[in-house]
């Protein structure tokens, strides 16, 4: 199983990181080690002094495939959840600045927290969600799936082209505005609707 997630893909968010408008859409991987397990906190590591939340919505692939049309795309998933991309953002801004990959600072342990998963049956359409996060029960990030600059079907069939989908692949397609560092004894909690898919302890 892989982790997919996509990078700027919300202009508000890349307002204010003040990154550049990609032309095509910025992926980087997580190894499945990232994952942290169901009921465990989420532990700040020690190489980062500034871990930002980024809540964004996830899918999981549902058939293998590859250079998938987007016409298609609908039919490689029925689940989708929110999840959190934890970011090592001062780890981050020293290797963007070097120019080199990304790994240290998204793709260690603990930094892919995935809610429950919901059928998308049951959402009215995939690209008009709305989810949030909270903070110790205030709204810090809340993000509408409308704005994303590519939904989720350009998302799958663009990836395909690089990358073999499977079974229980997941994606995150990016973050909306409100990105924020994270202490210990912070309750994250995160909502797809209005329903509450994860909750985790910051430590
Ligand atoms: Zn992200």
């Amino acid at each position: 199983m892989k982790i997919i997630c996509i990078g700027r893909n919300y202009a508000s968010h890349i307002a204010e990181l003040q990154n550049e408008r990609p032309e095509e859409p910025v992926i980087f991987m997580k190894p499945d080690s990232a994952l942290v397990l169901k009921q465990h906190p989420f532990v700040i590591p020690e190489f980062s002094q500034d871990v930002h939340h980024e809540i964004e919505l996830v899918v999981k692939i549902n058939k293998v495939g590859k250079y998938i049309d987007k016409k298609f795309a609908h039919k490689y998933y029925d689940e989708i959840t929110v999840g959190i991309d934890f970011t090592a953002r001062d780890v981050q801004q020293k290797l963007k600045d070097k120019g080199l990959p990304w790994e240290k600072a998204k793709a260690f342990d603990g930094s892919a927290v995935v809610g429950d998963f919901i059928n998308k049956i049951d959402l009215q359409s995939v690209d008009n969600i709305q989810f949030k996060l909270t903070n110790n029960g205030v709204t810090v990030q809340a993000g509408e799936s409308k704005n994303m600059l590519w939904n989720i079907d350009e998302i799958i069939a663009y990836v395909s082209q690089f990358f073999t989908l499977k079974i229980g692949d997941l994606i995150f397609t990016g973050t909306p505005q409100g990105v924020a560092s994270v202490k210990s004894e912070d309750l994250l909690e995160g909502f797809l609707e209005e329903k509450q898919l994860f909750r985790i302890q910051v430590k």
